[in-house]
Protein backbone atom coordinates (compact mmCIF):
# COMPACT_ATOMS: atom_id res chain seq x y z
CA UNK A 1 0.00 0.00 0.00
CA UNK A 2 1.24 2.92 -0.79
CA UNK A 3 0.11 6.32 1.74
CA UNK A 4 0.80 9.99 2.01
CA UNK A 5 1.12 10.88 5.86
CA UNK A 6 1.19 14.90 6.85
CA UNK A 7 3.25 15.28 9.66
CA UNK A 8 3.13 18.28 12.12
CA UNK A 9 5.92 17.88 14.15
CA UNK A 10 4.85 21.18 16.44
CA UNK A 11 7.00 22.82 19.18
CA UNK A 12 9.19 21.79 22.04
CA UNK A 13 9.29 17.77 22.00
CA UNK A 14 7.02 17.80 19.23
CA UNK A 15 9.93 16.90 17.23
CA UNK A 16 11.44 14.67 19.23
CA UNK A 17 8.27 12.17 19.58
CA UNK A 18 7.49 12.51 15.98
CA UNK A 19 10.80 11.29 14.75
CA UNK A 20 10.78 8.63 17.37
CA UNK A 21 7.43 7.76 15.82
CA UNK A 22 8.41 8.06 12.02
CA UNK A 23 11.08 5.03 13.00
CA UNK A 24 8.46 2.78 13.94
CA UNK A 25 6.25 3.44 10.83
CA UNK A 26 9.19 2.52 8.64
CA UNK A 27 9.57 -0.59 10.82
CA UNK A 28 5.73 -1.30 10.24
CA UNK A 29 6.22 -0.54 6.57
CA UNK A 30 9.07 -2.15 5.61
CA UNK A 31 7.85 -5.51 7.68
CA UNK A 32 4.16 -5.22 5.88
CA UNK A 33 5.69 -4.41 1.88
CA UNK A 34 3.87 -0.75 2.32
CA UNK A 35 5.33 3.05 1.55
CA UNK A 36 4.63 5.54 3.22
CA UNK A 37 5.40 9.25 1.96
CA UNK A 38 5.59 11.92 4.12
CA UNK A 39 4.84 15.49 4.09
CA UNK A 40 6.25 17.68 6.78
CA UNK A 41 3.64 21.16 6.58
CA UNK A 42 4.03 23.47 9.62
CA UNK A 43 1.75 24.26 12.41
CA UNK A 44 1.68 26.24 15.93
CA UNK A 45 4.68 28.10 17.30
CA UNK A 46 6.90 26.96 14.38
CA UNK A 47 4.63 28.19 11.89
CA UNK A 48 4.25 31.66 13.30
CA UNK A 49 7.90 31.73 13.50
CA UNK A 50 8.29 31.37 10.02
CA UNK A 51 5.06 32.40 8.16
CA UNK A 52 3.62 34.58 10.82
CA UNK A 53 0.31 32.59 11.59
CA UNK A 54 -0.05 29.58 13.44
CA UNK A 55 -1.79 27.49 10.40
CA UNK A 56 -1.00 28.64 7.40
CA UNK A 57 -3.02 27.82 4.22
CA UNK A 58 -0.62 25.48 2.63
CA UNK A 59 -0.40 23.38 5.60
CA UNK A 60 -4.40 22.93 5.80
CA UNK A 61 -3.73 21.97 2.08
CA UNK A 62 -1.12 19.50 2.53
CA UNK A 63 -3.37 17.84 5.53
CA UNK A 64 -6.55 17.64 2.83
CA UNK A 65 -4.28 16.25 0.05
CA UNK A 66 -3.34 13.46 2.76
CA UNK A 67 -4.42 10.22 3.92
CA UNK A 68 -4.23 10.90 7.65
CA UNK A 69 -2.34 13.79 9.74
CA UNK A 70 0.39 12.77 12.72
CA UNK A 71 0.72 15.61 14.80
CA UNK A 72 3.64 15.96 18.31
CA UNK A 73 2.03 18.85 19.82
CA UNK A 74 1.87 22.39 19.67
CA UNK A 75 2.71 25.48 21.94
CA UNK A 76 4.96 26.87 24.42
CA UNK A 77 6.17 29.80 26.18
CA UNK A 78 7.94 31.94 23.88
CA UNK A 79 4.21 32.21 21.81
CA UNK A 80 1.96 32.51 25.71
CA UNK A 81 1.92 36.04 25.11
CA UNK A 82 0.31 36.38 21.36
CA UNK A 83 -3.10 37.68 21.12
CA UNK A 84 -5.82 34.45 21.35
CA UNK A 85 -6.29 34.48 17.37
CA UNK A 86 -2.36 34.16 16.87
CA UNK A 87 -1.84 31.25 19.49
CA UNK A 88 -0.23 27.98 18.80
CA UNK A 89 -3.23 26.46 19.92
CA UNK A 90 -5.60 28.42 17.62
CA UNK A 91 -3.93 26.63 14.78
CA UNK A 92 -4.94 23.29 15.92
CA UNK A 93 -8.41 24.24 16.87
CA UNK A 94 -8.86 25.66 13.39
CA UNK A 95 -7.16 22.78 11.59
CA UNK A 96 -9.47 20.31 13.26
CA UNK A 97 -12.39 22.80 11.89
CA UNK A 98 -10.54 23.10 8.10
CA UNK A 99 -10.67 18.87 8.53
CA UNK A 100 -14.61 19.03 9.53
CA UNK A 101 -13.58 17.04 12.50
CA UNK A 102 -16.12 16.52 14.79
CA UNK A 103 -15.59 13.47 16.66
CA UNK A 104 -12.71 12.85 18.89
CA UNK A 105 -11.60 9.61 20.08
CA UNK A 106 -9.66 8.69 23.16
CA UNK A 107 -8.62 5.34 24.59
CA UNK A 108 -7.71 5.30 28.08
CA UNK A 109 -6.14 1.88 29.06
CA UNK A 110 -3.89 0.88 31.78
CA UNK A 111 -1.30 -1.55 30.71
CA UNK A 112 -0.61 -4.55 32.87
CA UNK A 113 2.92 -3.56 33.63
CA UNK A 114 2.44 -0.13 34.65
CA UNK A 115 -0.38 -1.03 37.12
CA UNK A 116 1.00 0.80 40.23
CA UNK A 117 1.43 4.66 38.02
CA UNK A 118 -2.38 4.40 38.88
CA UNK A 119 -3.49 6.69 41.42
CA UNK A 120 -6.78 4.18 41.89
CA UNK A 121 -6.10 1.45 44.62
CA UNK A 122 -4.47 -2.13 43.96
CA UNK A 123 -8.50 -3.51 44.50
CA UNK A 124 -9.55 -1.41 41.88
CA UNK A 125 -6.98 -1.59 39.49
CA UNK A 126 -7.21 -5.29 39.51
CA UNK A 127 -9.91 -5.50 37.07
CA UNK A 128 -8.43 -3.46 35.03
CA UNK A 129 -8.90 -0.10 32.49
CA UNK A 130 -9.89 -0.31 29.11
CA UNK A 131 -12.03 2.28 27.68
CA UNK A 132 -12.77 4.93 25.19
CA UNK A 133 -14.18 8.20 25.18
CA UNK A 134 -15.98 9.33 22.05
CA UNK A 135 -16.13 13.42 22.85
CA UNK A 136 -18.57 15.45 20.45
CA UNK A 137 -16.11 17.93 19.21
CA UNK A 138 -17.43 21.05 17.19
CA UNK A 139 -21.17 21.77 18.86
CA UNK A 140 -22.28 21.96 22.52
CA UNK A 141 -21.86 25.26 24.75
CA UNK A 142 -17.91 25.89 23.65
CA UNK A 143 -19.47 27.07 20.13
CA UNK A 144 -23.68 27.73 21.62
CA UNK A 145 -24.39 31.54 21.27
CA UNK A 146 -22.38 33.56 24.40
CA UNK A 147 -22.10 36.97 25.25
CA UNK A 148 -22.31 39.62 28.24
CA UNK A 149 -26.27 41.16 29.16
CA UNK A 150 -27.73 43.07 32.07
CA UNK A 151 -29.16 40.25 34.58
CA UNK A 152 -31.29 41.08 37.87
CA UNK A 153 -27.73 41.55 39.76
CA UNK A 154 -26.06 43.82 37.16
CA UNK A 155 -24.22 42.48 34.17
CA UNK A 156 -23.80 38.91 33.48
CA UNK A 157 -22.31 36.26 31.36
CA UNK A 158 -24.40 33.50 29.81
CA UNK A 159 -22.90 30.96 27.50
CA UNK A 160 -25.31 28.13 25.61
CA UNK A 161 -25.23 24.30 25.01
CA UNK A 162 -27.24 23.63 22.14
CA UNK A 163 -27.36 20.47 20.20
CA UNK A 164 -29.08 19.45 16.92
CA UNK A 165 -30.34 16.05 16.41
CA UNK A 166 -27.87 15.91 13.21
CA UNK A 167 -24.64 16.51 15.46
CA UNK A 168 -25.64 14.03 18.40
CA UNK A 169 -26.76 11.44 15.21
CA UNK A 170 -23.09 11.64 13.83
CA UNK A 171 -21.09 10.75 16.87
CA UNK A 172 -23.17 8.56 17.94
CA UNK A 173 -22.83 6.80 15.35
CA UNK A 174 -19.13 7.30 15.45
CA UNK A 175 -19.49 6.13 19.01
CA UNK A 176 -21.39 2.66 18.43
CA UNK A 177 -18.61 1.73 15.50
CA UNK A 178 -16.34 2.10 18.05
CA UNK A 179 -18.20 -0.07 20.42
CA UNK A 180 -18.72 -2.36 17.65
CA UNK A 181 -15.14 -3.33 16.84
CA UNK A 182 -14.73 -3.65 20.84
CA UNK A 183 -16.66 -4.69 24.03
CA UNK A 184 -20.29 -3.56 21.91
CA UNK A 185 -21.22 -1.58 24.75
CA UNK A 186 -22.17 1.86 25.14
CA UNK A 187 -22.45 4.65 28.02
CA UNK A 188 -23.87 7.69 26.69
CA UNK A 189 -23.69 10.87 29.13
CA UNK A 190 -25.74 13.96 29.62
CA UNK A 191 -27.68 15.64 32.59
CA UNK A 192 -31.20 15.12 31.37
CA UNK A 193 -32.49 15.36 34.27
CA UNK A 194 -31.46 18.80 34.31
CA UNK A 195 -31.07 20.19 30.19
CA UNK A 196 -33.52 20.39 27.65
CA UNK A 197 -30.24 19.50 25.18
CA UNK A 198 -29.46 16.40 27.13
CA UNK A 199 -33.39 15.23 26.73
CA UNK A 200 -33.12 15.77 22.67
CA UNK A 201 -29.34 13.69 23.03
CA UNK A 202 -30.51 10.83 25.40
CA UNK A 203 -34.07 10.26 22.90
CA UNK A 204 -31.65 10.45 19.62
CA UNK A 205 -28.95 8.12 20.96
CA UNK A 206 -31.26 6.24 21.94
CA UNK A 207 -32.81 5.74 18.25
CA UNK A 208 -29.70 5.65 16.32
CA UNK A 209 -28.84 2.17 18.59
CA UNK A 210 -31.38 0.94 16.64
CA UNK A 211 -29.33 0.76 14.08
CA UNK A 212 -27.16 -1.80 16.34
CA UNK A 213 -28.81 -4.18 17.42
CA UNK A 214 -25.67 -5.89 19.11
CA UNK A 215 -24.77 -3.12 21.17
CA UNK A 216 -25.90 -2.81 24.60
CA UNK A 217 -26.59 0.90 25.24
CA UNK A 218 -26.78 2.10 28.98
CA UNK A 219 -27.17 5.98 29.80
CA UNK A 220 -25.37 7.46 33.04
CA UNK A 221 -25.47 10.89 34.18
CA UNK A 222 -22.00 12.94 34.02
CA UNK A 223 -22.26 13.51 37.89
CA UNK A 224 -22.61 9.95 38.53
CA UNK A 225 -20.43 8.92 35.41
CA UNK A 226 -17.22 11.07 36.92
CA UNK A 227 -17.90 9.47 40.44
CA UNK A 228 -17.67 5.64 38.45
CA UNK A 229 -15.00 6.21 36.26
CA UNK A 230 -12.77 6.26 40.03
CA UNK A 231 -14.98 3.75 41.55
CA UNK A 232 -15.00 1.00 39.02
CA UNK A 233 -13.70 2.10 35.50
CA UNK A 234 -13.63 -1.81 34.39
CA UNK A 235 -17.38 -1.38 34.24
CA UNK A 236 -17.12 0.74 31.09
CA UNK A 237 -16.14 -0.13 27.17
CA UNK A 238 -16.85 3.07 25.28
CA UNK A 239 -17.91 6.19 27.04
CA UNK A 240 -19.79 8.71 24.19
CA UNK A 241 -20.17 12.28 25.43
CA UNK A 242 -21.30 15.82 24.41
CA UNK A 243 -18.10 18.65 24.11
CA UNK A 244 -17.81 19.45 27.66
CA UNK A 245 -18.94 16.70 29.37
CA UNK A 246 -16.22 15.02 27.29
CA UNK A 247 -13.33 17.39 27.87
CA UNK A 248 -13.60 16.89 31.75
CA UNK A 249 -14.27 12.92 32.02
CA UNK A 250 -11.26 12.28 29.34
CA UNK A 251 -9.10 13.60 31.34
CA UNK A 252 -10.70 12.16 34.12
CA UNK A 253 -10.30 8.82 32.46
CA UNK A 254 -6.66 9.62 31.75
CA UNK A 255 -5.50 10.26 34.87
CA UNK A 256 -6.56 7.36 36.28
CA UNK A 257 -3.72 5.17 34.01
CA UNK A 258 -1.27 6.97 35.45
CA UNK A 259 0.60 8.30 32.43
CA UNK A 260 -0.47 11.18 30.41
CA UNK A 261 2.65 10.21 27.83
CA UNK A 262 1.26 7.21 27.38
CA UNK A 263 -2.24 8.01 25.89
CA UNK A 264 -3.44 8.86 22.04
CA UNK A 265 -6.26 10.25 20.55
CA UNK A 266 -7.63 11.21 17.12
CA UNK A 267 -10.30 13.44 15.76
CA UNK A 268 -12.76 11.98 12.98
CA UNK A 269 -15.11 13.30 10.49
CA UNK A 270 -17.13 11.67 8.03
CA UNK A 271 -14.13 11.01 5.30
CA UNK A 272 -11.58 8.27 6.35
CA UNK A 273 -9.06 11.71 6.96
CA UNK A 274 -8.05 11.41 11.14
CA UNK A 275 -5.95 13.67 12.99
CA UNK A 276 -3.97 11.31 15.47
CA UNK A 277 -2.13 13.03 18.12
CA UNK A 278 -0.75 12.16 21.72
CA UNK A 279 -3.41 13.70 24.50
CA UNK A 280 -0.05 15.85 26.02
CA UNK A 281 0.97 18.89 25.19
CA UNK A 282 4.90 20.15 24.34
CA UNK A 283 5.92 19.60 27.46
CA UNK A 284 8.81 22.85 27.07
CA UNK A 285 10.16 21.79 30.54
CA UNK A 286 11.87 18.84 28.79
CA UNK A 287 11.76 19.83 25.37
CA UNK A 288 15.74 19.02 23.51
CA UNK A 289 17.00 16.35 26.32
CA UNK A 290 15.58 13.55 24.52
CA UNK A 291 13.52 12.35 27.57
CA UNK A 292 10.43 12.42 26.22
CA UNK A 293 7.87 9.38 26.47
CA UNK A 294 7.22 9.07 22.77
CA UNK A 295 4.24 5.93 23.64
CA UNK A 296 1.81 8.14 23.13
CA UNK A 297 2.64 8.87 20.13
CA UNK A 298 3.32 6.04 18.59
CA UNK A 299 0.36 4.71 19.93
CA UNK A 300 -1.39 7.68 17.76
CA UNK A 301 0.26 6.24 15.01
CA UNK A 302 -1.13 2.82 15.50
CA UNK A 303 -4.70 4.08 15.35
CA UNK A 304 -3.65 5.92 12.25
CA UNK A 305 -3.25 2.28 10.80
CA UNK A 306 -6.15 0.85 12.19
CA UNK A 307 -8.95 4.41 11.12
CA UNK A 308 -7.57 6.13 8.38
CA UNK A 309 -5.56 3.53 7.02
CA UNK A 310 -7.23 0.77 7.76
CA UNK A 311 -4.05 -1.93 8.25
CA UNK A 312 -5.28 -4.33 11.22
CA UNK A 313 -2.66 -6.26 10.76
CA UNK A 314 0.07 -3.77 11.15
CA UNK A 315 -1.76 -1.91 13.79
CA UNK A 316 -1.73 -5.08 15.98
CA UNK A 317 1.89 -5.43 15.01
CA UNK A 318 2.77 -2.04 16.51
CA UNK A 319 0.92 -2.25 19.88
CA UNK A 320 2.67 -5.69 20.42
CA UNK A 321 5.90 -4.50 20.22
CA UNK A 322 4.49 -1.23 22.26
CA UNK A 323 3.70 -3.58 24.79
CA UNK A 324 6.99 -6.27 24.77
CA UNK A 325 9.30 -3.38 24.99
CA UNK A 326 7.18 -2.40 28.47
CA UNK A 327 7.53 -5.84 29.41
CA UNK A 328 11.51 -6.17 29.02
CA UNK A 329 11.27 -3.11 31.82
CA UNK A 330 12.50 -0.50 29.15
CA UNK A 331 11.22 2.77 30.60
CA UNK A 332 11.51 6.70 29.92
CA UNK A 333 11.92 9.01 32.91
CA UNK A 334 8.32 10.00 33.02
CA UNK A 335 7.34 5.90 34.28
CA UNK A 336 10.77 5.12 35.33
CA UNK A 337 10.81 2.96 38.73
CA UNK A 338 13.71 1.19 40.52
CA UNK A 339 14.79 -2.12 38.66
CA UNK A 340 13.75 -0.81 35.20
CA UNK A 341 15.67 0.18 32.36
CA UNK A 342 15.73 3.71 31.80
CA UNK A 343 16.05 4.87 27.60
CA UNK A 344 15.80 8.03 26.29
CA UNK A 345 13.26 8.87 23.84
CA UNK A 346 15.02 8.37 20.85
CA UNK A 347 16.10 4.83 22.08
CA UNK A 348 12.61 3.96 23.20
CA UNK A 349 11.33 4.66 19.22
CA UNK A 350 14.62 2.47 18.11
CA UNK A 351 13.45 -0.36 20.43
CA UNK A 352 9.70 -0.40 19.69
CA UNK A 353 10.69 -0.49 15.60
CA UNK A 354 13.51 -3.31 16.26
CA UNK A 355 10.75 -4.80 17.38
CA UNK A 356 8.36 -4.59 15.03
CA UNK A 357 11.04 -6.03 12.54
CA UNK A 358 11.73 -9.12 15.20
CA UNK A 359 8.46 -9.91 16.00
CA UNK A 360 6.07 -12.57 15.04
P1 LIG B 1 2.01 19.26 28.88
O1 LIG B 1 1.16 18.09 28.59
O2 LIG B 1 2.87 19.74 27.78
O3 LIG B 1 2.98 18.92 30.12
C1 LIG B 1 2.48 18.62 31.43
C2 LIG B 1 3.56 17.83 32.20
O4 LIG B 1 3.62 16.51 31.65
C3 LIG B 1 4.97 18.42 32.07
O5 LIG B 1 5.66 18.23 33.27
C4 LIG B 1 5.60 17.58 30.97
O6 LIG B 1 7.01 17.48 31.08
C5 LIG B 1 4.93 16.23 31.17
N1 LIG B 1 4.80 15.51 29.89
C6 LIG B 1 3.92 15.78 28.88
N2 LIG B 1 4.10 14.94 27.87
C7 LIG B 1 5.11 14.12 28.23
C8 LIG B 1 5.77 13.04 27.58
N3 LIG B 1 5.44 12.60 26.36
N4 LIG B 1 6.77 12.41 28.24
C9 LIG B 1 7.13 12.80 29.48
N5 LIG B 1 6.54 13.82 30.15
C10 LIG B 1 5.54 14.47 29.52
O7 LIG B 1 1.04 20.41 29.40
P2 LIG B 1 1.36 21.95 29.70
O8 LIG B 1 2.70 22.08 30.35
O9 LIG B 1 0.17 22.47 30.37
O10 LIG B 1 1.43 22.63 28.27
C11 LIG B 1 2.64 22.93 27.57
C12 LIG B 1 2.29 23.54 26.23
O11 LIG B 1 1.60 22.58 25.44
C13 LIG B 1 1.35 24.75 26.35
O12 LIG B 1 1.78 25.71 25.43
C14 LIG B 1 -0.01 24.18 25.97
O13 LIG B 1 -0.87 25.15 25.44
C15 LIG B 1 0.39 23.16 24.93
N6 LIG B 1 -0.59 22.07 24.72
C16 LIG B 1 -0.70 21.61 23.46
C17 LIG B 1 -1.55 20.54 23.20
C18 LIG B 1 -1.63 20.02 21.78
O14 LIG B 1 -0.79 20.34 20.98
N7 LIG B 1 -2.62 19.19 21.48
C19 LIG B 1 -2.28 19.94 24.23
C20 LIG B 1 -2.12 20.42 25.53
C21 LIG B 1 -1.25 21.48 25.77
Amino acid sequence: MNCKIAVIRGDGIGPEIVDATIGCLEAVAHRFGHTFKYAFPLMGGAAIDSTGVPLPQETIDECLNSDAVLLGAVGGPKWDNLATHLRPEKGLLNLRSALGLYANVRPAVLYEQLRGDSPLKPAITKKGINLVVVRELTGGIYFGPRGYRAGKYGQEAYDTEAYSKKEIERIAKVAFDVAMGRGKRVTSIDKANVLESSQLWRATVTKVAEQYPEIELSHMLVDNCAMQLVRDPSQFDVILCPNMFGDILSDEAAMITGSIGLLPSSSLGSTKLGLYEPIHGSAPDIAGTDTANPIATILAAAMMLSTSLELPKETAALEKAIKTILGKGYRTPDIYSTGNKKVSCSKMGELIALEVLNGK
